[in-house]
């Protein structure tokens, strides 16, 4: 029998996985709390710039939550949790929802919106998805997908269906990690993406691994023969935008331009400060 006695114990449950245990169950709970009453979520987005540096045509919306007792959980931990139990579909559809809401605020810039291999999975997604843009009134050609390789994988018709059926829409899909999973070339022909975003980890090795470097350089061919967009992620230094650049990669994101931010702080971003003499925003919804 499992029984927790100690330093050192090989029984079933030590402390640390009774630690690990209790907070995820932790966040189960709040999770389930938060997206009943999703006071405790928010939206940030985060600039994708072009080779300049600073134009900014696409923002990736990622998902913030802060409990009631103001610690914050970061989607890394709680997005697979929201997978496990389903709460990714509340949660996905909140995020939809906002997205929507703001979008329409900055004509100019693409929103993309990470979609769960879950949410991809459901055949009533498209009909949501449907539902949502007659609701807000947004143009699909504004909104980009991102979907991440491991989706790919599972060879799901609904899932072939619900890519297909979200271009045939005019939404825009994104390739994201790409590097990490097993997929691999033959998916960027199967499936006609309009960007792939190559993996933070390879460009963490721009300047220190030349393996890296020979991998960021062939998904850039290899894409660029595909008339794929080619976004980098995790731009933290000079050096790797440099490197990235030369290599003829058409967006970059990382803190080295800008950190995700409150759709405010975006807004300012895009337009200058608030006291500036520019246009005001346009009012905040009530809920926010
Ligand atoms: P992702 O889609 O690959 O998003 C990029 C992540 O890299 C974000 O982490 C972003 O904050 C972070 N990042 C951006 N620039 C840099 C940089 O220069 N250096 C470093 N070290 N990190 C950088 P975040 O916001 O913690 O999100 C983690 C993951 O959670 C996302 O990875 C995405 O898979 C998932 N996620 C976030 N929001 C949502 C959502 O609304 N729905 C779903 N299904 N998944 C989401
Ligand atoms: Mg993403
Ligand atoms: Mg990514
Ligand atoms: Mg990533």
């Amino acid at each position: 029998r499992a029984k927790a006695d100690g330093r050192g114990c090989h029984c079933l449950f030590s402390d640390e996985m009774g630690v690990a245990l209790r907070r995820r169950r932790r966040i189960e709970l709040g999770l389930d709390q938060a997206v009943r009453s999703p006071d405790q979520l928010t939206v940030f987005y985060q600039p994708l710039v072009g080779p300049d540096g600073h134009t900014i045509r696409t923002a990736e919306a990622l998902v913030r939550w802060t409990l009631r007792d103001g610690t914050s959980v970061g989607p890394g931990e709680f997005i697979p949790i929201a997978e496990e139990t389903g709460l990714i579909w509340p949660l996905g559809e909140w995020v939809m929802r906002r997205v929507f809401a703001q979008a329409n605020r900055w004509p100019q810039v693409v929103i993309a919106i990470n979609l769960s291999p879950v949410q991809l999975r459901r055949s009533s997604l498209i009909s949501l998805i449907e539902a949502l843009v007659l609701e807000y009134d947004v143009q699909p050609a504004r909104i980009e997908f991102e979907v991440t390789e491991g989706v790919l994988l599972e060879n799901h018709a609904v899932i072939q269906d619900n890519l297909d059926a979200l271009r045939a829409m005019g939404f825009r899909i994104a390739l994201d990690d790409f590097g990490t999973g097993y997929s691999s070339l033959s998916y960027l022909r199967k499936f006609a993406f309009h960007k792939v975003k190559i993996d933070q980890s390879f460009v963490r090795g721009i300047g220190v691994s030349s393996e890296s470097e020979e991998i960021v350089r062939a998904i850039v061919s290899i894409g660029r023969a595909l008339g794929l967009r080619l976004v980098a992620e995790g731009v933290e230094t000079r050096e790797q935008f440099e490197f990235l650049r030369g290599i003829q990669c058409d967006e970059f994101q990382g803190y080295l331009f800008a950190h995700p931010m409150p759709h405010h702080a975006f807004w300012e971003h895009l337009h200058g400060p608030l006291d500036s003499g520019r246009p005001a925003p346009p009012l905040w919804p009530q809920d926010e």
